[in-house]
């Protein structure tokens, strides 16, 4: 998925994890599942407007990125702080992506990372425990199904605002 959806997905397991009583388990706990998080979301991802390549001889690819990248920055900006934990966990997997773009753009070599290991373990962790999300359609190329993944963002920021209510509620009364 993009960026903007695990950094939602982050948050909002950083806000259910989270317990006064225990700090160091909301630590933990949000680390693992935000983690795990972005396995899942990737296997999910396939349902969404997802080229694998990058073509910016498509004006719709180009417009729908630079909407991507102005939410990662909205996104960064309003959860960042009180969310960070969470977001960093729930981004860490795509430390592969700069790891493999990162040799093609500087030219450095790294021999033992020239395949995506870490998205390799999830995406063999989740056709394990979750083998049905194999049989998900691909929409991967069609534009309309970019929707899917702005209603699961709407989805995560409307939850994340119940959980906060609800925390502040609980806090007062
Ligand atoms: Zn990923």
């Amino acid at each position: 998925m993009q960026a903007p959806t695990h950094i939602l997905a982050g948050s909002v397991i950083q806000e259910l994890c989270k317990t006064r009583r225990f700090p160091l388990l909301t630590y933990f706990l949000t680390a693992v599942f935000g983690f795990f998080s972005h396995g899942l979301l990737d296997k999910l991802a396939i349902t969404t407007y997802h080229p694998p390549r990058a073509d910016f001889s498509d004006a719709f690819w180009i417009s729908y990125h630079v909407g991507v990248l102005l939410a990662t920055i909205v996104a960064v900006y309003v959860y960042g702080a009180r969310y960070g934990w969470g977001i960093i966990f729930a981004v860490l997997p795509d430390v592969d992506w700069i790891l493999i773009h990162g040799q093609r753009l500087t030219g450095i070599s790294l021999p033992f990372y020239q395949t995506p290991h870490i998205h390799n373990f999830l995406n063999a962790f989740f056709d394990t425990v979750a083998a049905p999300l194999s049989a998900l359609p691909d929409y991967r190329h069609y534009p309309w199904a970019g929707i899917f993944e702005i209603a699961l963002i709407a989805l995560f920021i409307l939850l994340l605002h119940r959980l906060q209510r609800r925390r502040r509620n609980i806090h007062f009364r």
